[in-house]
């Protein structure tokens, strides 16, 4: 049995655990929803008030040199490239997640034109905007294209064949926290003659990821999630140099263009990365991005993953100790190799003990069906928070001190 001294005690000899000192987090919160939107850098604040005062205010336009706005999507890309085993000029920091999909999924089409192939593979628990996304290109191409939607991680291997063009995934579920083998499926893609792009959204900062060691062939991902880039921060874009070449997409606006000041009538890719960006960035949000790249630089990512998987551990067997009677059935893998940095419980009153949970300041949040979700982001989660969640968890159960009619916020 693990006590609350016990968890004390992990927390004085966590190495990590001075980082916590680098966020502003509010006192009396216990915060489990970094896997949705991260935590606030503590240098978020001056750098924000250094972009709109000094660099908007007063530099004006001139920043786009001065202060290097223009190249801002590169730099980024260059600081978060060793966080997913990319090379320094493979990965541009730009657009939303859903962007960045729509044109790592045309250009994956676009590379297997001529293969007759026209099937993508993806998961029917993929996270839904992944799949509008893949079905808004497919009714835009109005070519043949069609979508399998596999119902459970075992059988997608099975689902790869001579047809496939692209397999898109997600590494880690956004429900249930599943961690997929990332170099294996992707061997297996290859091998039947498929591409494969990743998602990165719940797993770039929460665990090491090895793009390049993987052979993957395009990547995207989140910046407002365990990389703590702000609320909806710009994501990111992978595109391997071995592909960057015949890398093409629709979305060719004028800063993916070789002389974008140049102001010609035709478009002309420039060479490399840059051909992944489309047009003007909110600079003051992408900005903040670096704010929480930094952060990444004071520890490893192996670090942060042995913390990760300590943290989920606890929490499991806590919950299962403190709250047995409850009827929570874990909906997260309980092997390492499958289990990303969340853990999901499910519950007949989900949504209405997560609101109560919230009352008491344990921050989770809930996804259908009736799922509690709770992130531990290793940077700033303290082994005594997961004590005290669990503790304000199984007195909520324990007292039935939950609304089941609480209603619904327009976001969960
Ligand atoms: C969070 C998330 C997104 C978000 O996409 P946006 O374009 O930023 O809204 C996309 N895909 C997955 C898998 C996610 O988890």
């Amino acid at each position: 049995m693990t006590t609350r001294s016990d968890c004390l005690a992990l927390d004085a000899s966590d190495a990590l655990a001075p980082l916590r000192a680098l966020f502003d987090i509010p006192a009396d919160l216990i915060y489990l929803d970094g896997n949705s939107l991260g935590a606030r850098p503590r240098t978020a604040l001056a750098r924000a008030s250094e972009v709109i005062a000094a660099e908007w205010g007063t530099q004006l336009i001139r920043s786009w040199n001065t202060a290097g706005w223009f190249d801002l999507p590169k730099r980024l890309g260059q600081q978060l490239a060793p966080l997913i085993g990319a090379g320094a000029d493979e990965v541009v920091v730009t657009d939303t997640t859903s962007l960045n999909l729509f044109k790592a999924l045309a250009a994956a089409v676009h590379l297997q034109q001529d293969s007759g192939r026209r099937v993508i593979v993806t998961e029917r628990e993929n996270f839904p905007t992944d799949l509008y996304m893949a079905q808004g290109l497919c009714r835009w191409l109005d070519d043949g294209y069609t979508i399998k939607l596999v119902d459970s991680p075992e059988q997608i291997a099975a689902a790869i064949d001579g047809d496939t063009a692209v397999v898109m995934l997600t590494h880690v579920n956004y429900r249930s926290g599943r961690l997929h083998d990332m170099a294996a499926l992707s061997a297996h893609a290859h091998a039947h003659g498929a591409l494969i792009i990743w998602d990165l959204a719940h797993s770039a900062g929460a665990l090491p990821i090895d793009l390049q060691g993987a052979n993957a062939d395009f990547a995207v991902g989140c910046t407002y999630k365990y990389l703590n880039g702000g609320p909806g921060a710009p994501a990111f874009i992978w595109v391997p140099q071995r592909h960057q070449a015949r890398f093409t997409h629709p979305l060719t606006g004028w800063w993916g263009h070789a002389a974008p000041f140049a102001m010609a009538a035709d478009f002309a890719p420039v060479d490399g990365i840059g051909r992944a960006l489309c047009g003007t960035q909110p600079i003051v949000s992408l900005a903040l991005v670096e704010c929480g790249l930094e952060i990444f630089e004071q520890t490893s990512m192996a670090a942060l993953r042995a913390k990760s998987l300590a943290l989920t551990d606890l929490f499991i067997a806590l919950v299962e100790q403190r709250c047995a009677a409850h009827g929570l059935t874990l909906a997260t893998p309980r092997k390492h190799a499958e289990r990303g940095s969340h853990v999901s419980f499910g519950h007949p009153h989900g949504y209405a003990v997560m609101q109560a949970l919230i009352a008491h300041g344990v921050i989770g949040d809930y996804r259908e069906p009736s799922l509690m979700r709770f992130g531990f982001t290793p940077l700033y989660t303290s082994y005594t928070d997961v004590w005290n969640a669990v503790e304000i968890l199984r007195e909520i159960l324990d007292d039935h001190a939950y609304d089941r009619a609480a209603a619904r916020g327009a976001v969960t």
